[in-house]
């Protein structure tokens, strides 16, 4: 399902323009449009989920799928030896701003150890 005003539903239904890096029936990854670091990427499921809290078992294939599809980005990209984080955020002490689950692939230069 997706939901009809969320900004990343948009993004992969291709209403909204995105810098795409990857994309299939069940996940889209596009590039932040406000980078923290080299390598910024949104990997996102296309179903809209809220957040971590919506991950229920019957999404443990799909989530298992999105973080091969961050494997595979890492390695295109570069960072797979160098490395790189996956942030998460959730709610509102987490720091959330978008309501649509996303993992934010980061890399590309040593990390603080805080962001945020
Ligand atoms: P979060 O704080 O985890 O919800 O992060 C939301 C992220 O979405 C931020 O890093 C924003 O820079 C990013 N963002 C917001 N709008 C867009 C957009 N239209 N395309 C790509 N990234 C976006
Ligand atoms: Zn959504």
């Amino acid at each position: 399902m997706q939901v009809d005003d969320c900004l990343f539903c948009k993004i992969a239904r291709r209403e909204i323009p995105s810098e795409v890096a990857y994309e299939d029936d069940e996940v889209i990854a596009f590039k932040d449009t406000q980078p923290i670091a080299p390598v910024h990427l949104l990997i996102i499921p296309k179903e809209h989920l809220l957040s971590v809290n919506e991950i229920t078992p019957e999404y443990e294939p799909l989530i298992g799928h999105l973080f091969g599809v961050i494997q595979r980005l890492a390695q295109e990209l570069g960072v797979t030896e160098s490395g790189y984080r996956v942030v998460t955020n959730t709610g509102a002490d987490g720091g959330q701003v978008v309501g649509h689950l996303h993992f934010h692939l980061l890399g590309g230069q040593a990390l603080n150890a805080k962001i945020g």
